[in-house]
C-alpha cells in the first residue's frame, strides 16, 4: 500500500491545501495530514481546531486521515511506516525552499517527497494570508474550505 505523509501546520486549512489532497489521493492509498506541532511557534488556531477543520472537511474520504506529530518529518515517517511526503508547490521560492528540505531529508533517511504543482485557481492561496484577511475582518470563506470557521 502506497502512503503519503502531507506535512504542515495548517493553521489554518486553505483550499491550496484542500486541492494537494485531493490530487494526492490519485497517486496514492492513503494520505495522512499531518499536523507538526511547534512548541515555539504561536498558531492562530488550536491544534484542535487544525485538526478538526482537515476531519471535517474529508470526512467523506476514507482515504484521508489526520494526525499530529513532534519532532522531524522523517523520524515520524519511519515511526509509522511511510516512504512518500507529499508537498505542494506555488512558485519558485517554495521550490527553492522545498528542495533544501527535500535534499536534507533524502540524506537524513530513505524517504522520496513527492511535488504537486498547485491549480492555477488557487496558487496564490496560504495560511498566512488567510490569517491576515480573519485579523482585518474580511471574508476569508473564498479562500479555505467551508468546515474552517472562525469564532
Ligand atoms: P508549513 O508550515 O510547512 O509552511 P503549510 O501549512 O503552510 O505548512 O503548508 C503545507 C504544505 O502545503 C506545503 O507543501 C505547502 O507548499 C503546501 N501549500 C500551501 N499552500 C498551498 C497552495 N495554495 N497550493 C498548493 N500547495 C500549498
Amino acid at each position: 500500500m502506497k502512503r503519503a505523509l502531507f506535512p504542515g501546520s495548517f493553521d489554518p486549512l486553505t483550499l491550496g491545501h484542500y486541492d494537494i489532497i485531493k490530487r494526492g489521493v490519485t497517486l496514492f492509498d492513503e494520505i495522512i495530514v499531518a499536523i507538526g506541532v511547534n512548541s515555539d511557534k504561536k498558531y492562530m488556531f488550536t491544534l484542535g481546531e487544525r485538526k478538526r477543520f482537515i476531519e471535517e472537511a474529508f470526512a467523506d474520504e476514507p482515504k484521508i486521515k489526520v494526525v499530529t506529530y513532534k519532532g522531524l518529518t522523517v523520524d515520524f515517517c519511519k515511526e509509522i511506516g511511510v516512504d512518500f511526503i507529499l508537498r505542494g508547490l506555488r512558485n519558485p521560492a517554495d521550490f527553492e525552499f522545498e528542495k533544501a528540505i527535500a535534499h536534507t531529508n533524502r540524506d537524513l533517511a530513505p524517504i522520496e517527497t513527492v511535488f504537486l504543482l498547485t491549480s492555477a485557481q488557487t496558487s496564490y492561496i496560504a495560511s498566512s494570508i488567510v490569517r491576515d484577511v480573519i485579523r482585518n475582518g474580511g471574508d476569508y470563506t473564498k479562500l479555505v474550505p467551508s468546515s474552517v470557521k472562525v469564532n
